[in-house]
C-alpha cells in the first residue's frame, strides 16, 4: 500500500495541470482498488456544488456538466458529514439519488470519503463496483488514506489552475474566485509590498522551473549545450576517479548515463522544445519530468529506478543553466522574492533597492531568514505552503505582511485599495519620523528605555536613525552563516569592534554563538530529528570550547577602551551552563589582560527563554548581572509549539496567558535580586505587547530597528496609571484571544487603533 500511494502522490505531484491530476488519481485508485469505478467530485466555492470532475467507469461526458449540493446523493451525505460512508447497496439509501445518463444504476457497492485540506473541504473521493457487498475494512481505510495524502496536492493543484487562468490574457477577474487567488501564509514583516514575482532557488530543483518563452533561442540552445558540456565533464571525473574501485563493466555504467543526455534521446527533445521556444531551463524540467513520470510508472523495479539517474542528471544539468542565468538576470524595478525556502543568500540575489517583498513555501515568522526579512525591512510572508512556485514568475503579487496573505494578480479594485494601505503607510511614516529624535516617555513622562535588535549591518544604520537606547541583542550567529567557515578571531575581532564603536558609549550586548534549532551553519551541519530539543545555544558551544573561546576572545579585545560590551549566553537550562560558561568568559578575560589587553570584565546575562529557566530565574539573578527573555524561544517551548512549523503558527501565541504569566514571574525574580531584565524576542516590538510589557517592569525593551517608532507613539498614550490599570485587568484574563482583544480595545481607545493592524507577527 505504502508503495502504491508513494506512486501515485509523485505522479500527481509532477502532474501539469489539476485536471491531468485528477484523471491521474481516478485511474491509478481504481486499480489499486480493483473497483469498476473511480470518481472525484469538487467542491466549488462559489456555486456551492460538489462538481463531478472526474471518472473512470461513469459516462466521461458529464465530467464538469453538473454538480450537487449538499444536501443530494450519497456524495452530498459524505461532503455534509465529512467521514466515510460505506454501503452494500447504495440505492437502498435514503439521500440515494440518480443522474441522468451517467450510468450509475449498474453499481451497487459504494464507498466515500471526504477529502479534507486543513479543515477546509475539497471534495469527495468515490469507489463503486457492480457487486453486491460492503467494502472491507482495509479497503475503507485506504480509501480514507489516499483521500487525506491527496488533498495537500488538490489545494496545490486547484490554486496553480486558479492562478493560471488569472494570469492567462482572456480570463475575466470574475472567472477567478477571490478566495482561489488569494493564499495564507504567516506574516513575517508587516508591510505591502505591491510587485512582479521573481523566483529564486537556492539549489536546482526541476519541480519548481517555471515554464517561459525564450528571448533568444540561439542563446538558450547555447547556454543547454554548455551546460551539457559541464555535466558530461562531471561524470567523466567521477568515472576516472571511481576507475580504479570499479571493474570495466561497471565503469561502463557511467558511459550508458551519458547517453541520457545524447542528442538521440533526452539532449534532443530538450533541443527541439528550446528551437520551439521555451526558455533551456522550462524545456529541461518539461522534458526530464516527463521521462521521470514514464520511467517511475514502470512496473520492471530495474527500470523504475532510472527515473533516479534521470533526476540526478536533469539537475545538474539545471545547476550550470541556473548558475549561468543568475548573473544576468534583470530584477523589475520592484520585485517580489518567491523562494521554498528564504535562505540569507537567496535575499542577497535581489538587489536592495529592488525589492519590494518577499514570499516562501517554508518557514515560520521567527525563522532565521523571516528575522533577516525584519532586519531589512521588507513586507514578509512565509510558510505559504499551497504556494505554487511553477506559476509564480512574472504575476503580479500583493504581499500582506499584516494578516500573512498574498494575492496573486489582484483585480484592479483590490489593486487600488493595496496601493492605498501602501501609501497609508507611506505617511504614517513620515508622521511618526520626527519621534525619531526623542526619547520613548509614557504620556507622564516616565521614560522607558527602548534598544534594538541587530544581527546585519543595515540595522547599525537604521537603528541610528531611529535613535536606539543601546543595543539588548546582537545576533552574532549572523556573520557565521553568511560565510563557508567559521571567522577567525581577527575577523570576529573587526566586526565586534564595528559594532561597538557604532553604537559608543551606548551598551552593545553581543549574544555568544546561537546555532542549531533553525539556524544550522553550512559548514557545520547538525542533522537532528528534533532540532528544537537538541544541540543548541549553549548546549553547542560548551561543547565546544574553541569557538566559544575564540569568539569571547575576540569580543574582549574589540572592547579595549571602549567597554560599552555586554555578553549574553543563550538557551541556559542550568545552573552548571552559566557557571562553566561563566569560568570560560573568565578565563579569556585573564589571557587576553596578560596579553596586554586592558579591557574591562563586562556584566555577562543570561537568557530566559526555556521553561527550565524561568524558574531558576531567581537563582541566575542572583549570580548573573542581567536577563534577558527570549520570548520567540520561550513561547515555542512553554506552549510546545515549534516556531517554524506554519502548520501550527496559530497555536504560537506570545499573548497566551502562560507565557505571560512566566514573563511576570521573571521580572518579579531578577528585581528582588535588584538586577535588570530585558525581553529581546518580538514580543518587544509588538505594538499591543508594548503597554503589557513596560506595566510588567521590563527595564528595557529590545527590538527590530522598524518597531522602534511605532512602539514611541504607543507608549507615549499611556500614563502609569492606565499601564497598571490595564496590567492588572489583562493579567485575570484566561486566554490569548481574550488578552488580544483587551489589549486591541486599550489601543483603539486611545486612537492607536492603526498600530493594531500593523501590530508584529505574534
Ligand atoms: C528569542 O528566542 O526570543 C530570541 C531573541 O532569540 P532568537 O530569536 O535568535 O532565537
Ligand atoms: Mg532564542
Amino acid at each position: 500500500m505504502l508503495e502504491t500511494l508513494r506512486r501515485l502522490t509523485q505522479a500527481v505531484n509532477d502532474a501539469d495541470s489539476l485536471d491531468e491530476a485528477l484523471i491521474l488519481i481516478v485511474a491509478q485508485v481504481r486499480a489499486a482498488m480493483s473497483t469498476d469505478v473511480c470518481t472525484v467530485y469538487l467542491h466549488d466555492k462559489r456555486s456551492q456544488k460538489l462538481v463531478f470532475r472526474a471518472t473512470e467507469g461513469l459516462n466521461l461526458g458529464k465530467v464538469g456538466q453538473f454538480g450537487l449540493g449538499f444536501d443530494e446523493g450519497l456524495v452530498g451525505w459524505v461532503a455534509t458529514r465529512e467521514e466515510p460512508l460505506n454501503l452494500e447497496d447504495a440505492s437502498a439509501h435514503p439521500q440515494f439519488q440518480l443522474v441522468e445518463d451517467l450510468g450509475e444504476e449498474l453499481f451497487s457497492a459504494f464507498l466515500g470519503a471526504p477529502i479534507v485540506h486543513q479543515r477546509d473541504l475539497l471534495g469527495v473521493l468515490v469507489v463503486q463496483q457492480g457487486e453486491r457487498r460492503r467494502f472491507s475494512e482495509e479497503e475503507e481505510a485506504f480509501l480514507v488514506t489516499v483521500s487525506a495524502q491527496l488533498a495537500g496536492l488538490i489545494a496545490h493543484a486547484e490554486l496553480a489552475g486558479a492562478i493560471g487562468r488569472a494570469s492567462s490574457p482572456e480570463a475575466q477577474p470574475e472567472s477567478v474566485s477571490s478566495s482561489a487567488a488569494r493564499l495564507s501564509g504567516v506574516a513575517a514583516c508587516s508591510g505591502i509590498g505591491i510587485g512582479v514575482a521573481a523566483w529564486v532557488s537556492p539549489h536546482a530543483d526541476l519541480q519548481t522551473v517555471p515554464s517561459r518563452e525564450a528571448e533568444s533561442r540561439h542563446a538558450e540552445l547555447a547556454a543547454f549545450r554548455q551546460a551539457l558540456a559541464a555535466v558530461r565533464a562531471d561524470i567523466q571525473q567521477v568515472a576516472e576517479n571511481l576507475q580504479s574501485e570499479l571493474g570495466p563493466e561497471d565503469n561502463a555504467l557511467f558511459g550508458v548515463y551519458l547517453n541520457i543526455l545524447d542528442d538521440s534521446t533526452l539532449g534532443g527533445e530538450v533541443a527541439s522544445l528550446i528551437k520551439s521556444g521555451e526558455w533551456a531551463q522550462g524545456a529541461l524540467s518539461q522534458v526530464m519530468l516527463r521521462h521521470i513520470r514514464h520511467f517511475e510508472r514502470m512496473e520492471h523495479s530495474y527500470l523504475r529506478e532510472r527515473a533516479v539517474d534521470v533526476r540526478d542528471l536533469g539537475t545538474r544539468v539545471l545547476g550550470y543553466l541556473q548558475d549561468a542565468s543568475r548573473q544576468q538576470i534583470d530584477y523589475p524595478a520592484q520585485t517580489i522574492l518567491v523562494a521554498e525556502e528564504l535562505t540569507a543568500s537567496t535575499l542577497g540575489e535581489i538587489p536592495r533597492d529592488r525589492l519590494a517583498g518577499i514570499v516562501s513555501m517554508r518557514g515560520s515568522s521567527n525563522s532565521h531568514a523571516a528575522i533577516l526579512a525584519r532586519a531589512m525591512g521588507i513586507p514578509a510572508v512565509v510558510g505559504v505552503e499551497d504556494l505554487p512556485l511553477r506559476q509564480m514568475p512574472d504575476q503580479t503579487l500583493v504581499v500582506d505582511g499584516y494578516n500573512g496573505r498574498i494575492y496573486v494578480n489582484p483585480h484592479a479594485d483590490l489593486l487600488a485599495r493595496f496601493e492605498a494601505l501602501l501609501a497609508e503607510d507611506q505617511a504614517l511614516s513620515a508622521e511618526l519620523a520626527p519621534l525619531a529624535q526623542l526619547p520613548a516617555a509614557t504620556l507622564d513622562g516616565e521614560a522607558i528605555p527602548l534598544w534594538v535588535n541587530t544581527g546585519v549591518a543595515a540595522d547599525v544604520q537604521r537603528a541610528q536613525e531611529f535613535g536606539a537606547e543601546g543595543v539588548g541583542l546582537y545576533r552574532t550567529e549572523v556573520s557565521f552563516l553568511l560565510r563557508d567557515r567559521f571567522p577567525s578571531e581577527e575577523e570576529q575581532r573587526q566586526l565586534y569592534r564595528e559594532q561597538l564603536e557604532a553604537f559608543h558609549p551606548l551598551p552593545v550586548t553581543m549574544r555568544t554563538l546561537d546555532i542549531g534549532g533553525d539556524k544550522s551553519l553550512p559548514y557545520f551541519p547538525i542533522e537532528e530529528s528534533n532540532p528544537f530539543l537538541g544541540w543548541r545555544g549553549i548546549r553547542v558551544t560548551l561543547d565546544h570550547p574553541e569557538i566559544f573561546l575564540t569568539q569571547v576572545r575576540a569580543m574582549l579585545r574589540a572592547n579595549e577602551g571602549l567597554n560599552n560590551l555586554r555578553i549574553l549566553l543563550p538557551m541556559v537550562t542550568a545552573m552548571d551552563e552559566w557557571r562553566a560558561a561563566q569560568e570560560l568568559i573568565s578565563r579569556c578575560h585573564q589571557e587576553v589582560l596578560t596579553e596586554g589587553c586592558t579591557s574591562a570584565y563586562p556584566p555577562i546575562g543570561v537568557m530566559i527563554e526555556v521553561p527550565a529557566a524561568v524558574y531558576l530565574a531567581e537563582s541566575l539573578a542572583e549570580e548573573a548581572d542581567f536577563l534577558s527573555v527570549g520570548s520567540n524561544d520561550l513561547t515555542q517551548y512553554l506552549l510546545a509549539v515549534d516556531r517554524g512549523n506554519a502548520r501550527v503558527a496559530g497555536l504560537y501565541q506570545s499573548l497566551h496567558p502562560a507565557v505571560l504569566a512566566a514573563l511576570a514571574h521573571i521580572v518579579g525574580a531578577a528585581h528582588r535580586q535588584q538586577k535588570s531584565v530585558s525581553l529581546c524576542g518580538e514580543l518587544a516590538g509588538d505594538p499591543l505587547a508594548v503597554p503589557l510589557l513596560v506595566a510588567m517592569g521590563f527595564d528595557q525593551l529590545s527590538m527590530n530597528a522598524g518597531s522602534l517608532l511605532v512602539t514611541k507613539r504607543v507608549l507615549s498614550a499611556f500614563t502609569r496609571d492606565d499601564l497598571d490599570q490595564l496590567m492588572t485587568d489583562v493579567l485575570s484574563l484566561r486566554s490569548a484571544q481574550e488578552v488580544t482583544l483587551a489589549l486591541s480595545s486599550a489601543l483603539s481607545e486611545r486612537g492607536l487603533e492603526s498600530f493594531i493592524r500593523r501590530g508584529g507577527p505574534v
